[in-house]
């Protein structure tokens, strides 16, 4: 009984009542926290009075800030697209394997995810990024410390690189991965570091997806056949190259310098967008060149008994290919500058070349559950992250 009136006095005596200054509500304030304050010799100030349930929220909005900057800046939300490409890669082969099936789609996003943030940590550190008003990401905004991740960046690549090397040793193709994974690792590292001093970054970019397909093809395939591989890693490759060379650069037009955009007449002057007529007869030259590899393999791997399955696939390229031609003559239609909407068509343009060769490859029941997915990920990611369907990176 007495050890319990002492509790009381003790509770007494430790806290004074006073308004919290953030919710304003009355709290009691331990007495033990003001003595905190004077340890410097400073007079704790009302402005502190902060009750310990608002410091929580503050420390978890703090926490969410940080999340939301990180996935921010690995493009979070397109990842579900490239792990759908590596996935789709690994799903044409044969020589499947449970735990692949099931790990595949996340280690896919993965690495999406950790060449992002090396490209946003570069980016910003090179000062691309920071003078860049669109590129709304934990290290442009503050929240994140670039340079300090500068360091580790090249540590978290190389534990990747390991972690995908032994992956691949239980894959039915060890070489092939090992290709694999050169590829996509030296193919990102230098688009990352030269992609903004250059006019050729789609180079290595087209590289390092070329290697992140390889690698998704190498683990279910022992035995390689050329014409399952090549239209697939070519067309991964085409798509690739055209999306950087042709919409990332019209995308950043308004702070890119070196521009291959720029160099066909392309302008912004005023926001006023002038697009070439040089810049549309290569952008559809070479989408049109593109579809060659599908159209090749679906020659190539027609079967006569099937006649079905070609006509269907012959359908779904057109459907695709006509709605991405036409919010295609859209872009070229814009006359005031809107980076938003722009991004918007470009961006759905691209979903559309990147799925029309999911059928030509895998299942169909797959490539309508695979669709939608990435679809939704995608839509609801952008929300979360910049409250708004398009994302500003
Ligand atoms: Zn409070």
């Amino acid at each position: 009984m007495q050890s319990k009136t002492k509790y009381y006095e003790e509770k007494e005596t430790k806290y004074i009542e006073a308004k919290c200054n953030v919710c304003n509500k009355k709290r009691d304030f331990a007495e033990v926290d003001e003595k905190k304050e004077y340890t410097r010799g400073i007079p704790r100030k009302k402005a502190h009075w902060i009750c310990n349930s608002c410091k929580r929220k503050i420390k978890r909005k703090e926490l969410w800030e940080k999340v939301k900057g990180f996935m921010q800046a690995s493009r979070i939300q397109t990842a579900p697209f490239a792990a759908a490409v590596i996935y789709m890669a690994y799903l044409s082969g044969l020589d499947k394997q449970m735990w692949l099936n099931i790990i595949l789609p996340f280690l896919g996003g993965l690495v999406h995810m950790v060449g992002c943030i090396h490209n946003s940590i570069i980016d910003t550190v090179m000062g691309y990024d920071t003078k860049d008003s669109n590129k709304v990401h934990g290290y442009t905004t503050g929240v994140l410390d670039a340079k300090k991740h500068k360091k580790m960046i090249n540590w978290i690549i190389l534990v990747f690189a390991v972690i995908l090397s032994i992956i691949g040793v239980f894959g039915a193709n060890n070489i092939l991965s090992l290709l694999g994974i050169i590829f996509l690792v030296v193919g990102g590292y230098v688009y990352n570091n030269i992609s903004k001093q250059t006019y050729f970054g789609f180079i290595p970019i087209g590289v390092s997806y070329a290697g992140m397909v390889l690698y998704g093809f190498s683990l279910s395939h022992s035995t390689v056949l050329l014409i399952d591989l090549f239209p697939l890693i070519i067309y991964v490759m085409a798509v690739t190259m055209i999306q950087i060379a042709f919409w990332g650069e019209l995308k950043d037009m308004e702070y890119d310098e070196k521009s291959l955009v720029k160099k066909l007449g392309v302008k912004l002057e005023n926001n006023y967008l002038t697009i070439t007529k040089k810049f549309d007869i290569m952008y559809f030259t070479f989408r049109a060149l593109s579809l060659s590899p599908l159209i090749v393999y679906m020659v190539l791997t027609h079967d006569p008994n099937h006649i079905i399955q070609t006509v269907h696939l012959s359908l779904w390229m057109f459907v695709f290919v006509l709605i991405a031609f036409w919010l295609n003559t859209k872009i070229f239609q814009f006359k005031e500058w809107n980076r938003r909407k722009i991004f918007l068509y470009i961006n759905f343009s691209e979903f559309l070349f990147i799925f029309l060769m999911f059928p030509f490859f895998i299942k169909w029941w797959i490539v309508f559950v695979i669709l939608p997915v990435s679809v939704g990920l995608w839509i609801g990611l952008n929300k979360l992250l910049w409250d708004d369907y398009v994302q500003k990176t």
